[in-house]
């Protein structure tokens, strides 16, 4: 309690209520904080904010659009249309309606013009074979191929992603889980600069509770349908999810142990510098002789698979899983 009106969120990690005026004072800040130790952002930036059309995504576009006059930057809104019948249209409106309201633009791609097919096509062939790659990880590839492109044509120095300290953590689990130090070592609030293809990923909510963006939500009247996507289902996430959550609520501030535990990680044991490396297929920055998406679109699409193996030979799916 802190000024006596009537509470509106409880706290649970400062043990405390908060009143709606104080709790988005104190939101805010931390969000505004946040941005400026680390360096999130520089005057002068133009700054996309990736938005599915949720409510960590339309914070961060409502955020950063509310800062970007005291932060001296441009922003805008880039969605990207995967393609899932009954789910994306109602995020998408909601998208629209939030960026009519703040006045700013947003640029939507979408996977068929980029691929050739939705997601619910890819999820047939990948229903066909047995689900050896879940919907979630072709979708996720192919989003953030999408979202660097066109924050690219628009001319984005930074995007900005709605990933908050929830998101966070349950990565950092999977990862250790899976023993991909790298990706612990590489995911923190802001990306490394990677070459001039790669625009760099920030993080504004990355502090965050997922909770404390719904009640945001909620108080300041930004709009998300509750739509779930069907294909969560298949993801590996889940899990996790309910795991860290029944551990929070019976030890409030364990995700912010668990986040502390990885950002002591990254301060003791550096990520080597990566130099930028392309795809022999597409040009995009890619860590391997062939990116995650053109092996993707090969294993999805046969006349795609043609134009790569044209490029680099055979390929052999088996060795990266995909059999
Ligand atoms: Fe894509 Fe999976 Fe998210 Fe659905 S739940 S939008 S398939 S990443």
């Amino acid at each position: 309690m802190v000024c006596g009106k009537r509470a509106s969120v409880f706290v649970s990690y400062l043990g405390d209520y908060l009143c709606a005026e104080h709790f988005v004072e104190y939101f805010e800040r931390r969000v505004f904080e946040a941005v400026s130790h680390f360096r999130l952002v520089r005057e002068g930036d133009r700054v996309a904010v990736a938005v599915s059309g949720g409510k960590d995504s339309l914070t961060t576009l409502y955020l950063l659009s509310k800062f970007s006059g005291r932060l001296g930057v441009e922003v805008f809104g880039i969605a990207v249309d995967e393609g899932i019948a009954g789910y994306r249209e109602h995020k998408l409106d909601a998208l629209r309606r939030l960026a009519d309201e703040l006045g700013v633009e947003v640029f939507v791609g979408s996977f068929k013009s980029y691929f050739g097919f939705t997601l619910d096509e890819a999820v047939n062939v990948l229903r066909e074979r047995g689900y050896v790659v879940k919907p979630c990880s072709v979708c996720g590839v192919f989003r953030r191929y999408v979202m660097n492109a066109i924050a690219r044509e628009r001319g984005a120095s930074r995007l900005a992603t709605g990933h908050n300290l929830d998101d966070e953590v349950q990565v950092f689990v999977m990862n250790a889980l899976k023993s991909h130090v790298d990706g612990i070592l590489r995911e923190g609030i802001v990306s490394e600069e990677v070459g001039a293809l790669l625009v760099p990923r920030i993080k504004p909510l990355y502090f965050i509770p997922e909770k404390e963006v719904l009640a945001y939500t909620l108080i300041k009247g930004i709009y998300t349908p509750f739509v779930e996507c069907p294909y969560i289902v298949y993801a590996m996430r889940r899990p996790v999810r309910r795991w860290v959550n029944e551990v929070e609520d019976e030890d409030p501030g364990f995700k912010y142990r668990l986040l502390a535990s990885k950002e002591l990680a990254r301060k003791k044991i550096k990520a080597p510098r990566k130099q930028p490396t392309y795809c022999r297929v597409c040009g995009e920055p890619s860590a391997n002789p062939v990116c995650k998406t053109c092996l993707y679109r090969a294993y999805l699409d046969e006349n795609y698979r043609l134009v790569v193996e044209k490029k680099i030979g055979s390929i052999n799916f088996a060795r990266y899983g995909l059999e």
